[in-house]
């Protein structure tokens, strides 16, 4: 199909004023990377429109990023749950906690995890892609919509307990609007557990697998937290990093009964600049040591084989 492409302004504080990270990302899928000088948030800009990604979602996205899905019945994790461990040590799953709802669910897994802990609990998914949809609809979560986009919160206002949002929020075409529909449905003593790629700690090299066409957001905790400001949300928890991955930064956040202004600072723009600099130049010199190795295994090898 034919991909159409928009341009956008920062989400978090509207400024159209950027600078270029990157051209490129994963698979050779059109990346370009821009950060905003007024608040530090990295976006891509320009982008597909939602039409693009939408059919890229329901379509393709599995084919490329999750092709291990394979059978329908889906068993209980395993090895730990990050998210019920991380959870647990602040006492936030408890038998209060009745109604779950997972953002970008994929398959279920992390909910069926939770049931496991939880049994008398309900599962509730919104998800677009049509696998995992079916995959959901076996194992008897509710799925209430497939687009994050659309009211899919007029129906269910203060219901839901506990809303898990693992890795999703990078890919919205807009987080602020995402994040009120979240404090609408959101139970009065409801948190929401988010957890997102930390920029600040990019793990893998950026143009070959951190920078990728569906992230179409690269936050960091100066970016969260102004964006829980903006949404009505105050941060309970914000970690960075962890025993189970280094380079995540998870939140644990309630509806804000006062409203707070965000803080848009330079100083943010200059940190994630920094970060990517850096990170492009070490990528770099690690691709051309790669190529020096291989040029040196193969002269080694010629001369061996003359002897
Ligand atoms: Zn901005």
């Amino acid at each position: 199909m034919n991909y159409k492409f928009e341009t956008i302004e920062c989400n978090l504080c509207g400024s159209k004023d950027y600078e270029i990270i990157s051209n490129k990302g994963k698979f050779d899928l059109p990346t370009r990377v821009v950060l905003c000088k007024n608040c530090g948030l990295a976006y891509l800009n320009p982008r597909w429109d939602r039409e693009s990604y939408l059919n890229f979602y329901k379509n393709d996205y599995d084919k490329y990023y999750r092709p291990a899905i394979h059978s329908k019945k889906i068993s209980v994790s395993e090895k730990e749950n990050p998210i019920i461990v991380r959870l647990r040590q602040y006492n936030l799953l408890t038998e209060k906690t009745n109604t779950i709802l997972d953002i970008g669910s994929g398959e279920g897994q992390n909910l069926m995890d939770l049931k496991s802990n939880l049994p008398n609990s309900t599962l509730f998914a919104i998800e677009p892609s049509a696998i995992s949809q079916e995959h959901l609809i076996t194992n008897k979560i509710v799925v209430i919509s497939k687009d994050i986009d659309s009211d899919w919160d007029k129906n269910y206002i203060k219901k839901f307990d506990l809303i898990i949002m693992r890795h999703v929020l990078e890919h919205f075409m807009d987080p602020i609007q995402v994040m009120k529909k979240v404090k609408n449905v959101l139970s009065i003593s409801g948190i929401a557990y988010i957890a997102v790629p930390n920029n600040l700690k990019p793990s893998q090299s950026l143009e070959k697998s951190w920078f990728r066409n569906v992230h179409t957001y690269y936050f960091n905790k100066y970016s969260l937290k102004n964006l829980m400001k903006i949404s009505g949300f105050e941060v309970m928890e914000l970690v960075e990093g962890d025993e189970f991955n280094r380079s995540e930064v998870y939140l644990i956040v309630k509806a804000s009964t006062t409203k707070v202004q965000p803080t848009f600072s330079n100083i943010h723009f200059q940190k994630q600049e920094e970060v990517y600099k850096k990170k492009l130049i070490k990528d770099k010199n690690t691709i051309n040591k790669g190529i020096l190795y291989s040029k040196k295994g193969l002269l080694k090898l010629l001369s061996l084989i003359k002897k």
